[in-house]
């Protein structure tokens, strides 16, 4: 007879990337969930394809970045060419930043990163539960009560402590919390074409073609290469993107001889921008598309959804544990705190750079026409502009600086020349081990940082309480 009621502590609906990441957070801490997804099985088209730095930062504590490296291409940088005009090759990466190991950005399918994390998950001795989906729910008694279907379309329940909505854009958990989605959709339309694509361009650089209808990008994976472009407005009625219209469209755009063959997905998609009112509800959270969706420009994210889960496992973690529940509150309230801004900032960053290439307003053109191709050859050759970009872009330069986790502050000591309470630590060698290497989820993780040895001061200058993510560094003392 199968289970008609599982008690668990938490109910995760939707194992994409960012229910994945959560699950394997929570079971590395040992708490109990229940992961269900209404896919019979993986899709076989992948949405996402850039793993920025930060996000390969949290799959080496999951202890799987280097299962995935090799699965993608290491992309090192970018060439942008402006209709006409010479082309600018942007660096990615260089040198190390901020205490990073890894270096430019891997392209690689969702699909493969999905299978990464489906593997971490098993070897932690869990599963997902494929089929099954969730109907409702109702919060009663400091509970949350759910219906779910699972196989053979039997109803079951499932009693937890808190519901995890991971359930992508048109989240259920999100609509029966009554949580608004607010925004509006973008009035382009993207096609995309994954081919394999034989040209004589560098694969180790993803190419731009700007003009003043639009951009086509060009994106290699390891094998396949991925085209994106929107050059026009959204109509309902358009046709599916055909093979002959990628090939015209590369000829049109690239200044190299291409032969595109062996398509794996063609299709034509709308977006919206949104973000969720609240990311906490009573016991419901939400992460990932959930919580924010946005234009694919920048690769952003499925990366942002993997950063929130990493965000909220360790909070998740503390708060079962906790005996005070207004504390518990507490710390969960400080995910909506800290994650919601970097969905919102997210929104207006891709609105604006989508709105740069491929907007319909004169204004945008001519931007694309006359005054990109004059500033981009400048800006990228200035250090800090790249390097303040690249702190975006790989999402390593987020910070928590305003949550109220975050101590008295007290940026001094070593640390005096930028980091202060709520920034990601970088990876420093502790004694010849990577910190982040050394965080836990469970406990919290005191790091006294001073130059010379503990007899040279007596104390130490800097003291940082660090969580699980690594990303908040809560300096709480200096002298
Ligand atoms: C063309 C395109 C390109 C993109 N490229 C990038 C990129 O390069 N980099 C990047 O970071 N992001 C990219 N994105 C965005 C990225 O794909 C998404 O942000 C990411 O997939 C979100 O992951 P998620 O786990 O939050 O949600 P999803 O991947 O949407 O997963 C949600 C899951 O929930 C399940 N589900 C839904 N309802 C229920 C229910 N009631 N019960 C049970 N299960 C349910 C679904 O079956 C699904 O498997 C791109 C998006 C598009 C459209």
């Amino acid at each position: 007879m199968p289970e008609t009621l599982i008690r668990k502590d938490v109910l995760i609906v939707g194992a994409g990337p960012s229910g994945l990441t959560l699950a394997c957070g929570l079971a590395r801490a040992g708490v109990s969930f229940h992961l269900i997804d209404k896919l019979g099985k993986r899709l076989p088209h992948s949405r996402a394809l850039v793993v920025h730095l930060r996000s390969l930062e949290i799959f080496d504590q999951l202890g799987i970045a280097d299962e995935l490296l090799p699965l993608g291409n290491n992309v090192a940088g970018a060439r942008v060419h402006f209709a006409g005009k010479p082309s600018v090759n942007v660096r990615f990466f260089d040198q190390s930043y901020a205490g990073c190991r890894f270096r430019g950005a891997l392209f690689v399918e969702q699909e493969r990163t999905e299978a990464v994390l489906d593997r971490c998950l098993n070897k932690l001795g869990h599963k997902v539960h494929f089929g099954h989906e969730l109907i409702g729910f109702e919060e009663r008694s400091g509970q949350v009560h759910a219906s779910c279907r699972g196989d053979e379309n039997r109803e079951y329940q499932v009693e937890c402590q808190y519901v995890v909505g991971s359930d992508g854009a048109h989240s259920v958990v999100r609509s029966q919390k009554n949580i608004p989605f607010l925004g509006s959709a973008y009035p382009q339309d993207f096609i995309l074409a994954d081919v394999d694509l034989t040209w004589d361009a560098p694969r180790n650089l993803f190419q731009i073609f700007i003009d003043r209808g639009g951009f086509l990008a060009v994106l290699p994976m390891k094998t396949k290469t991925r085209l994106i472009s929107a050059k026009g407005r959204y109509r309902v009625d358009a046709p599916e993107p055909s093979m002959e219209d990628f090939q015209a469209l590369v000829a049109q755009s690239a200044p190299y001889r291409a032969k595109l063959a062996d398509p794996v997905w063609l299709t034509r998609f709308h977006l919206h921008h949104r973000i969720a009112d609240k990311y906490v509800a009573g016991r419901v959270c939400l992460v990932g598309d959930a919580a924010h969706i946005h234009s694919p420009v920048g690769g952003q994210g499925m990366n942002t959804g993997i950063q929130d889960a990493w965000n909220l496992a360790w909070k998740l973690v503390w708060a079962l544990r906790c005996a005070d529940a207004r504390q518990s509150q507490e710390l969960l309230a400080s995910y909506h705190e800290e994650r919601h801004p970097v969905g919102e900032r997210l929104i207006r960053t891709t609105d604006r750079a989508f709105n740069f290439v491929s907007g319909r307003s004169w204004l945008s053109q001519l931007a694309r026409a006359y005054i990109a191709p004059w500033l981009v050859p400048r800006a990228a050759g200035l250090d800090n502009v790249r390097t303040r970009a690249l702190y975006l872009i790989t999402q390593l330069g987020i910070s928590y600086r305003r949550s109220r986790l975050c101590g008295p502050d007290a940026g001094a000591g070593i640390f005096r020349r930028g980091l202060v309470s709520g920034d990601r630590m970088p990876n420093i060698s502790v004694g010849g081990v990577a910190l982040h290497g050394l965080l836990h989820h469970t406990k919290p993780t005191v790091l006294a940082v001073g130059a010379g040895s503990r007899e040279d001061h007596g104390e130490w200058p800097v003291v940082c309480l660090l969580c699980g993510d690594s990303y908040t560094s809560k300096i709480v003392r200096s002298f």
